[in-house]
């Protein structure tokens, strides 16, 4: 049976191999006789892992040194409610920038907790770009602005991180350690890993050291991120299997260049997924603002819906699976996440191409 291109939205298609690595390893890991998931979190074999992801994860995505990185589970949805209950003070606010279904489902959560407000609405323009940065209202004592770099579900991205006089939160799930980012402007990252970087079950929050010393102690402590600081992300049982199947992802992109490589390659690959579009004579249209388009998640459309399930049954049949967008928008979406082969995107393209030529 070969391998399909899986152009999933999430979890993502992972690197061959990795996969292949793990499979060698699984019964019996480093010479212990048991398989990494059935070692003690305490042991020394799993702690070198453990340690050995969290520095790779540094080194892949220029981490620097006055940050933590912390090791989670709950995925990024466990985060839109732990920042508000961590950072807020009864006291202070936050804007949210209501970019795409997932910056509003972030705010909502927040809104359990936290007196927030939204720093501009994208949904009068369905959600088809980005605020630019003059368009953001940020009020006064506003603690913090939470954005979304990139929107999976509209496929939209933020091109550039907006500087003003606030830090940010930035829910990086879809375009994790695929591009750089300005480390001094921001606060806290968070992302699940599932889209970019390895299996469902993680995710990972880089947030200001300084920070930890604020934060809010009136907390379960797996809600708190300065527990999670303390013990180096062993507060509880972590997450083993998926932190050691992003270490090994972490490695193969150091291959490739880690987080610089990762953007060279995405603006290469999404280009040819949007050269075909912008190419088909308006066979295939892209619903974004082009000044906005997401590198990872191409959203495109088809005359009709009858030849959109065409399109999608057709790219089916010839391995190309998981293209169909998101229950609430319809059309064709491509998630070309960093472990998508380069081959992938290619019979992609030569997919839209043959399509287009037999139906227009
Ligand atoms: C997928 C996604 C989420 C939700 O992630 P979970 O890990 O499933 O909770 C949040 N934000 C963005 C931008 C996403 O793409």
């Amino acid at each position: 049976m070969p391998r399909v291109h899986n152009f999933c939205a999430g979890p993502c298609t992972l690197p061959l191999s990795v996969l292949e690595e793990a499979q060698g390893e699984l019964v019996d890991f480093a010479s212990t006789g048991m398989s990494l998931i059935e070692l003690s979190h305490r042991s020394p074999e799993y702690d070198e892992v453990h340690r050995q992801t969290i520095d790779r994860f540094r080194a892949v995505f220029n981490v620097p040194e006055d940050r933590a990185v912390l090791l989670l589970q709950g995925g990024a949805t466990l985060q839109f409610s732990m920042v508000p209950m961590n950072l807020l003070r009864p006291s202070e606010r936050a804007g949210y920038v209501r970019s795409g279904s997932w910056g509003v489902a972030a705010e909502r959560d927040a809104a359990n907790y936290a007196d927030v407000y939204p720093a501009w609405d994208g949904e009068p323009l369905s959600y088809a770009r980005m605020p630019d940065e003059a368009e953001l209202e940020v009020q006064a004592g506003t603690r913090y602005l939470h954005v979304t770099s990139n929107e999976t579900i509209e496929g939209i991205r933020l091109p550039s991180f907006p500087n003003l006089d606030v830090p940010l939160v930035i829910d990086m799930s879809s375009d994790y350690l695929s591009r750089p980012i300005p480390w001094d402007v921001i606060d806290l990252v968070y992302g699940g890993v599932q889209k970019n970087l390895g299996p469902a079950g993680l995710a990972v929050v880089v947030i200001r050291r300084e920070l930890l010393e604020q934060t809010n102690r009136n907390l379960g402590s797996y809600l708190r991120y300065d527990r999670h600081a303390e013990q180096d992300s062993l507060l509880n049982t972590p997450p083993m299997f998926a932190i050691y199947l992003m270490g090994k992802v972490l490695v193969w992109m150091q291959g490739l260049g880690s987080v610089e490589g990762m953007q060279e390659r995405a603006e290469r690959r999404s280009g040819a997924v949007y050269g075909a579009i912008d190419s088909s004579g308006g066979f295939y249209r892209s619903p974004v603002d082009p000044r906005h388009r997401s590198l990872m998640n191409i959203v495109f459309r088809l005359s009709s819906e009858d030849l959109e399930q065409r399109f999608l049954k057709e790219a089916e049949a010839e391995g190309l699976v998981n293209l169909k967008g998101h229950r609430s928008v319809g059309g064709v979406r491509a998630s070309i996440y960093n472990a998508m082969t380069d081959d992938g995107v290619e019979a992609l393209v030569a997919h839209m191409r043959s399509f287009r030529d037999a139906n227009a």
